[in-house]
Formats: C-alpha cells, sequence, structure tokens
C-alpha cells in the first residue's frame, strides 16, 4: 500500500526527510537534460566543492583503470559519464546531509556502510542480470533502505523508542508495528520518497518489495522480478558485508537461495562477493564510509553444505534404510545441497536438470523417492508426479515437492497429482530430514505390504496345489495309484446314472486274487504289496481306455466297464484273468505265478441301485472261487443261473 499522499506532504512540509541539497538537485535536473553542456554541468557542481573532490577522487579510482589522473571537474564529469553522475551526486548528496543524526538509537554508520554494499552488489550482480542499468541498480541498492533513515530524520525521538522495543523482527512484522506507531512503514516510505525524487516506477517498486519479494505483484519472467530479487539478494549481500563472521554465517543458505533465484550459482555469488568486497573498501575511502573485512564467502558456504549435512545426518540417526533418490531441480545450488547432503546420509543419489531428464531417469532407474523442484521449464513439477503416476511404476515411489513461499495455489495443485508431501525453500536440515524420515517409513511400509502380498499370493498357489494334491489323494489308492473304493463308489453312481438314462448297458467285474494270504505268509508283507501293485498294474494295461479300475480293498479290485453288457464284460474279465495268469511275476529273487478269480455282473433296469449290481458281481467271484479259482464267472440274469467260465 502507498503512503497516503497527505501523510507524506506533512512529513515532506517539516523538512526532515532525507533529500538531495540544492546544488545536487540542480546538477540531477541538470543531468536529465539534453541541452545542457558539460561546462553548465561542471559549473554547478563547483558550487559543492566536497561533491567536486568526491566525484574527481571516484574518477581517479583503481578500479576505473590505470589511467592519467583526472584533475578537473569537467574531465571528471567526462571520464565518469552524465547517468553515473547523476547517480552519484544523488547518492553522494543524500549520504553528506545524513551522516550522522538525532536519532540515538539508530546506527547511522552501519546503515551506510550497509546501503553502500547493498549499492555496489547491486551493481556487480546487474551485470549478469542485466535487469537495469548497472549504475541504475547502484542507485536502488543505496537507498534500498531509505524508508528507515527518513523514520529516524523525522521522528528521531519515537523511531529511537521503537528500535530499543522491536530489535531483530522479521520485515514484515516490523512494517506492521511501524505502521500502528507512525501510520507507515519503512518500506512504503521508501517507495513514497523514490518516487519523489522521480526515479522511475520499476525501480520504485523494487525497492518497496525487495525485502519481501513474494508480495510485489510482478510475473516471475519480467525484468520487473529480476530487479526486485537483484536487490532482494543485493540487501542481503549488504548485511552480510557489515554482520559478524558468526553472523555470515547463519546468512549463507538464504544468500546462495536469493542468488540463485537470478541463476547466480554458489561460485558465482562467491566471485561476485570478493568483488564486492574490494570495491566496497574504495568506494568506503571516497565516502567517508566505515567498511571491514569480508571474508571468503566459500569458506562460509561449504562449511554450511558440511555442517546442514551433519545436522542431517545427525537427524537420521534412527534411519537403517539406504534409498535410491532422484533430484529434479533446474537451480544448481540446491542440486548441489541435496545431493551432497543425501550422498552423506547413505543414500543413493540420481540427478535431473529438468523434468524432462527427470521423467526419462526416473523411468529407467525406478527411484524410491522423487525430490522434485515445482517450478522448471518444460515439464514441471506437478506435471511430473502426474506422468510418473500414470505408470504402474510410477505409482509407488514416494515424491515430494520443493515449492517457494508463495506457491501455495501450485502445491495443492501438486498434490492433486499425486505428490505424497512438500518442502518450503529455503529449509533446513532438520526438516529435510524430518520429511525423509517419513518418506522412509512410508517406503518402507509399502515394500512390506508388497512383500506380505507376494507371500500371500505365493501361499495362495501352494495351498491350491496341495489342495488338489490331497483330493487326489483322498481318492486314490497309495499302494497302486489306481481309484480307490470311494473313487469307485462315486464312479460307479455317475455310470449308473448314465446307463438309466440312456439304456447305455453297464457291467462291472469283482476281481480277488487267489490264495494271496499265501504270498504274504510266504514272502512276507512287502512281497505282498508287490504283488499287489503288479496286478494292479496288470489290469490297467489290459483293460479298455474307457473302463474304471480301481482298488477295493485288501486284494480286491473292482472294473466298471461302460456301454459293456455281461457276454462282453465277461469276454472282457477273460482277457483280464488270462493276462494275469500269463504273466510270472518277478519279486526280488522270487519269480511266481498268480491267478485271479472274477465274477461279472451286469445292470438290469429291474435292479433297484448300483448295490445289487456290485452284490450280483460279488455272487459271481464266489461263485468262481467255489468253482476253482482262476476263471470268470458271469451272472447273466436276474435268477441266479451262473455261467462259469471254465479254463
Ligand atoms: P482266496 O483265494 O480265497 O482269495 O484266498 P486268499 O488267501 O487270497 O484269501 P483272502 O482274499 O481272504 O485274503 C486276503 C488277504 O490279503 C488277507 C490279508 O492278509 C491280505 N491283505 C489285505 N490287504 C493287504 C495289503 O494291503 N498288503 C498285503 N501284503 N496284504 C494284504
Ligand atoms: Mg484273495
Amino acid at each position: 500500500m502507498p503512503v497516503s499522499e497527505d501523510l507524506f506532504r506533512e512529513m515532506k512540509t517539516g523538512g526532515n526527510l532525507p533529500s538531495p541539497s540544492g546544488v545536487a538537485l540542480r546538477l540531477i535536473d541538470l543531468t536529465r537534460r539534453e541541452d545542457a553542456t558539460l561546462d553548465e554541468i561542471a559549473r554547478a557542481m563547483q558550487a559543492d566543492p566536497a561533491l567536486c573532490g568526491r566525484l574527481i577522487r571516484f574518477a581517479n579510482m583503481a578500479f576505473n583503470g590505470p589511467r592519467r589522473p583526472v584533475v578537473s571537474i569537467a574531465e571528471a564529469i567526462r571520464r565518469v559519464g552524465l547517468n553515473l553522475v547523476r547517480q552519484l551526486v544523488l547518492g553522494f548528496s543524500v549520504l553528506g546531509h545524513n551522516r550522522l543524526g538525532k536519532c540515538r538509537s539508530f546506527d547511522y554508520s552501519r546503515f551506510w556502510a550497509r546501503s553502500l554494499a547493498t549499492a555496489i552488489a547491486a551493481n556487480v550482480f546487474c551485470l549478469r542480470v542485466r535487469a537495469a542499468s548497472a549504475e541504475e541498480a547502484f542507485t536502488c541498492g543505496l537507498f534500498s533502505d531509505i524508508g528507515s533513515l527518513a523514520f529516524a530524520t523525522l521522528f528521531p525521538r519515537e523511531y529511537a523508542d521503537f528500535i530499543d522495543a522491536n530489535r531483530d523482527l522479521p520485515p514484515g512484522m516490523r512494517a506492521e508495528l511501524e505502521r500502528t506507531t507512525f501510520k507507515t512503514d519503512h518500506m512504503e516510505l521508501a517507495g513514497a520518497i523514490l518516487e519523489d525524487w522521480k526515479l522511475p516506477r520499476f525501480f520504485v517498486d523494487a525497492v518497496q518489495f525487495h525485502e519481501i519479494p513474494e508480495s510485489a505483484l510482478v510475473a516471475q519472467d519480467s525484468r520487473d522480478y529480476l530487479l526486485l530479487q537483484l536487490i532482494s539478494l543485493a540487501a542481503g549481500v549488504g548485511e552480510y558485508c557489515v554482520s559478524s563472521e558468526a553472523q555470515r554465517k547463519e546468512m549463507v543458505p538464504t544468500l546462495v537461495l536469493a542468488a540463485a533465484k537470478i541463476g547466480v550459482d554458489a561460485d558465482a555469488l562467491d566471485t561476485g562477493i570478493n568483488h564486492i568486497s574490494r570495491e566496497w573498501a574504495e568506494w568506503g575511502k571516497i565516502l567517508e564510509v566505515k567498511t571491514q573485512n569480508v571474508s571468503a564467502f566459500q569458506q562460509h558456504a561449504s562449511a554450511v553444505t558440511e555442517s546442514f549435512a551433519n545436522q542431517a545426518a545427525a537427524g537420521s540417526q534412527h534411519a537403517s534404510m539406504s534409498m535410491d533418490i532422484l533430484i529434479a531441480d533446474d537451480d544448481p545450488t540446491i542440486r548441489i545441497l541435496l545431493e551432497q547432503t543425501l550422498r552423506n546420509l547413505g543414500h543413493k543419489i540420481a540427478v535431473a536438470v529438468d523434468g524432462r531428464e527427470a521423467l526419462k531417469l526416473a523411468i529407467d532407474l525406478n527411484p524410491q523417492l522423487v525430490i522434485s523442484d515445482l517450478v522448471m521449464p518444460g515439464i514441471d513439477g506437478v506435471q511430473l508426479c502426474q506422468a510418473l503416476r500414470d505408470t504402474e511404476e510410477g505409482r509407488k515411489m514416494y515424491f515430494i515437492l520443493l515449492t517457494g513461499m508463495t506457491e501455495e495455489a501450485e502445491m495443492v495443485e501438486g498434490f492433486a497429482a499425486g505428490a505424497d508431501d512438500y518442502l518450503t525453500k529455503p529449509f533446513n536440515a532438520r526438516v529435510l530430514t524430518a520429511r525423509l524420515r517419513a518418506a522412509e517409513r512410508v517406503i518402507h511400509m509399502q515394500e512390506e505390504a508388497e512383500r506380505d502380498s507376494l507371500n500371500l499370493r505365493r501361499f495362495a498357489t501352494e495351498l491350491a496345489v496341495s489342495n488338489r494334491r490331497l483330493q487326489q489323494a483322498a481318492l486314490t489308492d497309495s499302494l497302486t495309484g489306481l481309484p480307490n473304493r470311494r473313487h469307485l463308489m462315486e464312479r460307479i453312481e455317475q455310470e449308473w446314472a448314465i446307463a438309466s438314462r440312456t439304456e447305455r448297458p453297464l457291467s462291472v467285474m469283482m476281481i480277488d486274487i487267489d490264495g494271496f494270504k499265501q504270498v504274504n505268509d510266504v514272502h512276507g508283507h512287502e512281497a505282498g504289496d508287490q504283488v499287489l501293485t503288479k496286478v494292479a498294474a496288470l489290469l490297467r494295461q489290459t483293460a479298455r481306455v474307457e473302463d474304471v479300475v480301481g482298488r477295493l480293498g485288501g486284494d480286491e479290485f473292482v472294473v466298471i466297464c461302460p456301454a459293456a453288457n455281461a457276454t462282453m464284460g465277461v469276454r472282457l474279465a477273460e482277457r483280464l484273468r488270462q493276462a494275469v495268469a500269463q504273466c510270472t511275476l518277478h519279486i526280488g529273487d522270487i519269480s511266481r505265478q498268480i491267478s485271479i478269480s472274477i465274477g461279472v455282473s451286469q445292470r438290469d433296469p429291474a435292479m433297484a441301485s448300483v448295490d445289487e449290481l456290485l452284490q450280483r458281481a460279488d455272487a459271481a467271484l464266489y461263485r468262481a472261487k467255489r468253482d476253482g479259482r482262476n476263471r470268470v464267472s458271469g451272472l447273466l440274469e436276474a435268477d441266479p443261473t451262473v455261467q462259469t467260465v471254465k479254463q
């Protein structure tokens, strides 16, 4: 919100707002005019000898190159250029008039030292960003905190009390308190002052919003956004320069992130800060501003990365799992910070510089965890998540989105696309490890569930196989492998039903081995078992395919002969009898002949049930035994006339 015109007019009338001197104002005006001659400008400047001295010293400064020293003001103006003269005059003049003030708690010397470092930082990094001309960036930086100076000059006593009561507040909160006390805040006031000095609009906005860039309504890829982020970074560097070594260390992560936002990586930031530090010392001499030594940024940066990684390692002492992690971020600083930290924690890391590469790597490497930036060129984080969730493997990956403070709407979109969690940049090691632990827990549980389900599937298959085996076992005679009594009874019921429906004939044979007891008695039970097995095999081989050959128990067998009448049945039985009789069984060293007796019966429509059919076969068998064994006997009629086929 801008300062209301009335309020600003009221402030200005008091004459206490920081402002350039009359000479400076005339100079600024002159340098803007197209028709102003160099002489006119030089003459106007000579009205302020201190200003002339500074400009000549500036023109002769070491960093302006090894050239013949400038002695005249006109030459100094020519060498420096009108644009820069205007900026310098404005800066020198405001500084000259406000080097000291009446606000007892306002550190004027620190303020100017910081503003100067900010100006130089804006100037140096502007060359990389090209958001404005370097001189414009310099002025912007120099006046970035002019609002605070204005409070000190407008309300020396009240502002001193305010400073004493509210040290180290974040800018947003400080601004809110300022508004309750002074009806405006230092950011709005800075905007109003620069506007009053007729600085360009985008300049004014950059200064006004640089402390809370996310509150400015600017498009992310616009020049205004770049300048805003540039001033934000420069102000960070300014504060870095005037801070103690211990404070500087704390500021590194924020600076690295701010730099990354305008495409300045950690190395370039290091080079930049070294350069700024040298220029700051030179400018300090010209403007009589106290500066201090700024140690190598790189040392702090690597110490911070290391301590970040150490903290992360300490925070995840309990983590036992090593994960395959894919990092996707177009910002090299975040990539390096995450990669080093996660590698030190023992995870396997793959890195992608944009969404497209991330998608390819995710499909190729099948990582357990994906940490992806939200805003990336080409495929962004949300689209990457969506694309992965459309694949079977991608659905199982744990997905963490990296978001900026202001990307709340996109974050919601990210969750809708299937992201599991998010991390807001800048993040610290503790938060990162906490999020990793949550990821580990979920991945672990998911993998266990998958293992369980695999085991369950394997178990179910085994169960089905063993059920089938059991079922078969329940219907099979274990010694001979033939259908057992139960199976035989089921089958004969089925055949009975078919026969009664179709009037197809059905015969059964009841078979008993002759003198089997004696085999057991003479050769032992085991030999007896072998005889049973061999007879079973012989019966099976000799019977027709469609006949069901089963063991009823002991030395008794049954053969069900579908579609066979008694005559056929007797013929088939005879074949079986002969097959056994003609065969010499070899059991170990023993060779032995064996014979069987068979009773045959045929289904008769007058029969009440299967039992009757079996009883008839049994009766026929009895007769075969009685008539001398090794023979077939058939009960062909319902009346008990038995025909025995004699051997
Ligand atoms: P028959 O000619 O009158 O049939 O005389 P047999 O000696 O064969 O008399 P029977 O059929 O009554 O004898 C059956 C014998 O079979 C009785 C039992 O000891 C024997 N037995 C029953 N089950 C088994 C078995 O599973 N293995 C062995 N080795 N012997 C069995
Ligand atoms: Mg027998």
